[in-house]
């Protein structure tokens, strides 16, 4: 056998169908102009990572652990200089105290508003998480609670900015845009970090001191440029998503304009105490070489999403985006158009699991859901969505959401089984 059947037999003895296994060839044949792009693009982000671990000369001194205050922690102010020059930003905050992405984007908002400002969000209803952070959902402890208030400029029902709206939204007390660039769980597109330029250009015509935060969580390294190459006063982000490259166990990234970044300090920590203080407690391994794996990693899960979309749009179903269609983040959303369907992929997905691949996913009464919700995730981190998983909530169109993927071959993997698992309950190909 050469080295192809070798491989063939493996998924063979991995429970993937020769049926199944040829549809997959099928659709990879051809991919490869596509991702040939998606390589080109890594490599130049491999470059853009890199120089900045040359210029700011890092070295096995920075991955010492640092306990208590963390008063001159060089391993993690170095990194934070890694993280600015990478997204070429005056600063940066990346900490593992920072405990995920709302987080992260709490401090931001928090650090940079006072009582009395408003919070303008121009590309409609942002991440769910946030609804509370901000008081769209009444939350003790909210922006509401503090005096600052909201609006919303929802976008037009082709998905481009409502420029008149968000004309007249902007009042001389409004303070902030946020800016959520990844569709989330939300049903339009996902942002451009050049279209999203155009719209801070735009407000920033019409009130030239508005700070503009984007939401960049899912979108690093899937294009050569982020949001704060097009004006955003800040980006932020989860290391348990694309920047963390699947290794960090946690925090999350702010980085920005100098003034923004050392208001989310004091608010991280204190008044006074600002970015001095927060101890890497053994962190910053993983946080380095998680940033120097991240433009691979995130190339191998947008692969995955594309290879998800192609196969599946080839046997009927609904995909978003469209196979075929540019990419600015990782998230792939599939209309499995029936329970079965959607509990099916997801078992095939957690099936392929290096961890916990024996566990049968079933849907739950997830607090906070009006439906029961299925969730797939054999991860190293928990609800590291960087990693391989899916999840959906039970009710039409079944959509499941399915993201990650720290290498490519794992994504692969997880895709076959999902559609040998849908096969497997009845599905005729
Ligand atoms: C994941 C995500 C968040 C929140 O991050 P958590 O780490 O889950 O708190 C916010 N916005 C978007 C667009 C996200 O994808």
């Amino acid at each position: 056998m050469n080295l192809n059947e070798t491989i063939n037999q493996m998924y063979k003895d991995c429970g993937i169908s020769p049926e199944v296994l040829k549809l997959g060839e099928e659709v990879l044949e051809e991919l490869s102009p596509r991702f040939a792009k998606i390589d080109a693009v890594a490599e130049y982000n491999q470059m853009k990572v890199l120089s900045a671990m040359r210029k700011n000369r890092v070295s096995e001194m920075h991955f010492a652990a640092t306990t208590g205050y963390g008063y001159n922690d060089s391993g993690r102010d170095t990194l934070e200089r890694v993280y600015a020059d990478t997204f070429h930003t005056e600063d940066a905050l990346v900490r593992s105290q920072i405990t995920c992405g709302t987080h992260a984007l709490h401090l931001a908002l928090s650090g940079n508003l006072r009582p009395g400002d408003e919070l303008l969000s121009p590309v409609g209803k942002p991440y769910d998480t946030l609804e509370e952070v901000i008081g769209i959902r009444d939350s003790v402890g909210s922006l509401k609670e503090y005096g600052v208030s909201y609006s919303q400029v929802d976008l037009l029902p082709d998905g481009s900015f409502d420029y008149e709206g968000i004309r007249k939204a902007i009042k001389p007390k409004t303070r902030m845009a946020t800016i959520q660039r990844s569709k989330g769980y939300a049903s339009r597109p996902t942002l451009s970090p050049k279209q999203i330029g155009e719209l801070i250009a735009f407000m920033k015509q019409i009130k030239p001191d508005i700070i503009c935060m984007v939401d960049n969580c899912y979108g690093e390294f899937v294009e050569t440029k982020e949001p704060s190459d097009y004006g955003a006063d800040m980006i932020v982000g989860s290391l348990i998503k694309n920047p963390g490259g699947g290794l960090a166990p946690a925090g999350g990234y702010i980085c920005g304009t100098a003034e923004c970044v050392e208001r989310v300090a004091r608010r991280l920590t204190s008044p006074g105490l600002g970015r001095e203080v927060g101890a890497n407690l053994g962190t910053n391994p993983s946080f380095y070489q998680g940033f120097f794996l991240a433009p691979t990693v995130t190339a191998s899960a947008e692969k995955g999403a594309i290879f998800a979309a192609k196969l599946y749009e080839r046997l009927g179903f609904r995909v978003h985006p469209a196979g075929d269609a540019p990419r600015y983040d990782i998230i792939q959303a599939i209309d499995m158009k029936t329970a079965e369907g959607l509990k099916a992929f997801c078992q095939g997905i957690q099936a392929a699991a290096p961890v916990d691949s024996f566990v049968t996913p079933e849907p739950w009464a997830m607090p906070g859901y009006d439906s029961d919700v299925i969730m797939a995730a054999g991860a190293f981190i928990q609800g590291a969505s960087i990693e391989l998983s899916a999840d959906g909530p039970l009710r039409p169109p079944y959509t499941v959401y399915f993201q990650g993927g720290i290498t490519w071959y794992h994504a692969k993997y997880g895709i076959l089984m999902s559609l040998q698992k849908l096969v497997d309950s009845g599905f005729q190909l």
